[in-house]
């Protein structure tokens, strides 16, 4: 079944294929977090929205690289750097550990790759040069480095295609160098800034003078570098369409004159009593705040995957509240299946996994998936209120549950176990270490871990996930 999806670029929903000429392989970028404080959950709307994009395209068969980049310098961090007198690194780690921290909370794949900026720096200054040679960036008064909109428009390329500009009101080399500003200045933007003061340490040594780069053209370095001139997809939330990533599209297509991004894709926003949720108006909650208040990561994530991607939502705790009911019913549904099924192995359900592809498939329509997983928790509870399911049943639905929880992602509760033979060694190595035959110990985890399995402690002592 065919993947439509909605591009941002021809503002219109288009069927998605892959630029590998196999078919198999799609190169996806997600914009990653600046680390300068903890991510708030609307910043984790997005995250969580990409992970739904690449979870629905790896169980369509695709093979994906998903690089999120790390943004651990731009003008938010210096200033805190500044004004906590630390160093750079000292600075955004913890907040990138907490990050990541979150990220598994909230059960998302690991990207493939998490490339930092400040790791970049060489690829970075190389793009610049190719700009300058192409003509389409300049050095102005100050050394700073920016990026000549009407040079490019010149050349034929066109700035603009994510949204309408209107070029009017635009004044020829007009300049702006902070990385976060309005659609009304289409301006000139900063590629590289020279060093000042206030940026204390935090500086390169570079062709064009020490400095530090901006922020737009780190994505770009960092993108085509993992993934190509031109890969499959783009996401990030929509406050990054303007100016983010119409200053990416000009910056990699400026200096590498071809193509891109083919399909650009942007979540919507997470809106607090109908306004954005945001640091600046204060108005925001962290996972940790909700952890903090007995709700699991497991439950944000379904409220996060609730609506439809771009479609604003309003955050309430009543809302949260009804995710933990909703969770509760499938897993008490799974429960009972598990119990009725006691590990026979079948078939997935076709209705259930094809009404949910179906849904996804149309521009990832997960208001119609989470209707087709009630409805099937509803027919289910049915079946095993009337004892009509029997073993061969019980399989199979929970087999169908098992394939579509790949990409929801919201399965702890209904998690593989460990087949006997592996919990025989998680039984033997307890005794083991219980003997300090910590040689034996060693060898068994790591036996389990060749086999897809890690162990856990919990609650319950100690038992097996798998990776
Ligand atoms: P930042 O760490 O500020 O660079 O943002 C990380 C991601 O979160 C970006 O893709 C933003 O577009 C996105 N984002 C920021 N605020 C919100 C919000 N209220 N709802 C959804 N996404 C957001
Ligand atoms: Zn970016």
């Amino acid at each position: 079944m065919a993947l439509n999806l909605f591009n941002t670029v021809s503002r219109s929903v288009q069927t998605f294929a892959p630029l590998d000429p196999n078919g198999r392989n799609v190169g996806m970028y997600c914009c990653g977090p600046t680390v300068y404080d903890y991510a708030h959950i609307g910043n984790w709307r997005t995250f969580v929205f990409a992970d739904l994009v690449r979870r629905h395209l790896e169980f369509k068969g695709f093979q994906v690289n998903h690089v999120m980049n790390i943004t651990d310098v731009e003008d938010k961090i210096i200033k805190r750097v500044r004004e906590q007198k630390t160093t750079l690194r000292g600075f955004t780690g913890p907040y990138e550990t907490a990050f990541l921290e979150d990220l598994r909370a909230l059960g998302c794949q690991e990207p493939h790759q998490k490339p930092r900026a400040t790791e970049y720096i060489p690829q970075i200054i190389a793009l610049i040069e190719k700009l300058i040679t192409r003509g389409v960036a300049y050095r102005a008064p100050d050394g700073s480095v920016y990026f000549s909109i009407d040079k490019y428009r010149g050349c034929g390329c066109q700035y603009g295609q994510l949204l309408k500009l209107n070029f009017d009101e635009m004044r020829a080399g007009e300049r702006v160098k902070s990385d976060e500003y309005a659609k009304e200045s289409i301006a000139d933007f900063a590629l590289w800034k020279t060093r000042v003061p206030e940026d204390g340490e935090v500086f390169w040594p570079s062709p064009f003078g020490e400095g530090r780069p901006g922020w737009h053209i780190e994505c770009s370095a960092m993108s085509t570098a993992l993934l190509g001139n031109t890969f499959d997809l783009h996401l990030g939330g929509e406050d990054l369409i303007f100016p983010h990533h119409e200053d990416e599209i000009a910056q990699s297509e400026g200096a590498t004159g071809q193509p891109f991004v083919k399909f650009w894709l942007h979540g919507a926003h997470l809106l607090v009593e109908g306004k954005k949720m945001s640091k600046s108006l204060g108005n925001y909650f962290t996972l940790r705040d909700l952890q903090a208040k007995g709700y699991t990561g497991r439950e944000v994530r379904y409220l996060l995957l609730k609506a439809h991607y771009r479609e604003t939502f309003n955050f309430t705790m009543d809302g949260l509240a009804e995710a933990k009911t909703a969770l509760a019913r499938i897993d008490e549904c799974v429960a009972k299946l598990r119990e009725l099924a006691g590990g026979t192995a079948a078939v997935p359900d076709v209705e259930l996994v094809t009404a949910f592809q179906t849904a996804l498939d149309e521009d990832l329509n997960i208001s119609a998936a989470w209707g087709a997983v009630f409805e099937w928790v509803r027919k289910t509870n049915r079946a095993l209120a009337d004892n009509t399911l029997g073993v061969a049943g019980a399989a199979s639905a929970l087999a169908g549950w098992e394939k579509i929880n790949a990409v929801l992602g919201i399965g702890l509760a209904a998690e593989a176990e460990a087949p006997a033979e592996l919990q025989a060694l998680l039984v033997e190595r307890q005794l083991a270490r219980k003997n300090k035959d910590f040689k034996r110990s060693d060898e068994i985890r790591d036996q389990l871990k060749a086999q897809g399995w890690v162990i856990e402690d919990s609650p319950k002592g100690q038992r097996l996930k798998k990776v």
